[in-house]
């Protein structure tokens, strides 16, 4: 029987393999297909609590450091800007290609195996077991679910569908002469919102380059054409060119939350628990602090002798992360919904917002911990 079952090896997933693996517990990670990343555009911003872990677990990948963040309302004049060193930090975050990051978890994992869970989970009093599709039954103590839109798993833990904004999200690599490469840019445009992060070029280290993420309300055009027609604009906002570099990817808008994170012997991670709104860049970073905080729960449970798949060390796992990770994904909610609105007094409340924030200190340092996790943990 095996400590823990693994459904799926994302980012997230396959951290917490590695984590559990490097602790000693035995473990089974399953995912239904790997997918080739490697020609993809997409990367993924880090914060430091991240880093750190990516670090605990010896992941070294080539990364892109952000100084600075600046976010502005391109209509009005709202603008608000935070630096490392308002945290007293040389860094805010730091940008990985999310082909170099899968990579290099994935091909550390010793057992992961091409299949997925079939029809059948049952629970009985010390473990669960679950058919996968080639006919196999595993048996664990925990099954760990970071695969939400497999359908055993959504009946197993009675999850709802994902909140659909009806919009996507483009993302491409750009380059740009005279932008500041420490700085992360973000600028809300009517209903869009456009961001640039620096990144590090694969071939040339001095590239200049960035990641693009647009979010674009629009679902049904050709969003090559679209980009393409649009970017003017937004260069004439940033006051820079930007010569678009690799292939347009894009993303398809959603947010999620559920009730409860924890069924009998099994939990969710990741995004199988909550997806926010990519404006803030903080998918994946609450994602690993989950990883963080289960696997501690996990060691914990096991030094003093407690089932890992109990309910006492799953509830303790969902009161320390829920709360955190459902004000993160329903504030940027509805911060996306105050840029959305064509309504002149929320334009003033945003315009204002952005100015105040960026003038009261402990404010900001507010903002920029959030972002950090340092309150989420
Ligand atoms: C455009 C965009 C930009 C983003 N930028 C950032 C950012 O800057 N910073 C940040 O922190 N977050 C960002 N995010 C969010 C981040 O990418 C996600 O939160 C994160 O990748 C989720 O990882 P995961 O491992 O939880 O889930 P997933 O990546 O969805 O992994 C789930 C795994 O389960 C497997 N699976 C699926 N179905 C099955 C099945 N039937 N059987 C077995 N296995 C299965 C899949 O193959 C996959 O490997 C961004 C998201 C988008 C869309």
């Amino acid at each position: 029987m095996f400590d823990a079952l693994i459904s799926g090896s994302g980012v997230n997933g396959a951290a917490l393999a590695l984590l559990l693996d490097q602790a000693g517990f035995n473990i089974k990670v399953i995912d239904h297909h790997p997918i080739d990343l490697s020609e993809s555009p997409r990367t993924v911003t880090l914060n430091l609590q991240s880093l750190q872990l990516l670090e605990k677990i010896g992941i070294e990948i080539p990364s892109t450091p952000i100084n600075n963040i600046e976010v502005r309302d391109a209509v009005g004049s709202g603008k608000i800007t935070f630096h490392a060193s308002d945290i007293t930090e040389n860094e805010l975050a730091r940008t990985v290609y999310f082909a170099d990051l899968t990579e290099a978890l994935n091909t550390r994992i010793k057992t992961i195996v091409s299949d997925s869970i079939s029809e059948e989970i049952s629970t009985g009093a010390d473990k669960i077991s679950v058919e996968c599709k080639d006919g196999d039954i595993c048996n664990a103590r925990l099954l760990i679910a970071s695969d939400a839109k497999l359908k055993p798993i959504k009946q197993f833990f009675a999850l709802s569908d994902p909140k659909d904004y009806q919009q996507q999200a483009a993302t491409f690599i750009v380059h740009s002469e005279n932008m500041d490469t420490s700085t992360a840019t973000q600028v809300f445009y009517n209903k869009d919102i456009f961001a640039l992060m620096p990144i590090h070029d694969r071939e040339n280290p001095q590239g200049n380059n960035f990641s693009v993420v647009w979010s674009l309300d629009i679902q049904e055009v050709n969003l090559q054409t679209y980009v393409l027609q649009h970017l003017p604009r937004l260069e004439n906002i940033l006051g820079t060119k930007l010569h678009i570099l690799s292939e347009i990817e894009s993303f398809p808008l959603k947010s999620f939350t559920t009730n409860k994170y924890h069924a009998e012997r099994a939990c969710l991670i990741g995004d199988a628990a909550h997806i926010i709104h990519p404006m803030a860049g903080q998918g994946l970073n609450l994602g690993l602090a989950d990883c963080s905080t289960l696997f501690a729960e996990i060691t914990k449970a096991n030094e003093s002798g407690i089932g890992i798949g109990s309910s006492q060390v799953l509830k303790k796992y969902e009161i320390k992360r829920k709360v955190f990770n459902d004000s993160m994904v329903k504030g940027v909610d509805r911060i996306h919904a105050l840029f959305q609105s064509d309504n002149i007094y929320m334009r003033l409340i945003r315009n204002n917002g952005l100015t105040l924030v960026n003038r009261i200190e402990p404010l900001k340092r507010f903002f920029i911990k959030s972002a950090e996790g340092i309150f989420g943990i």
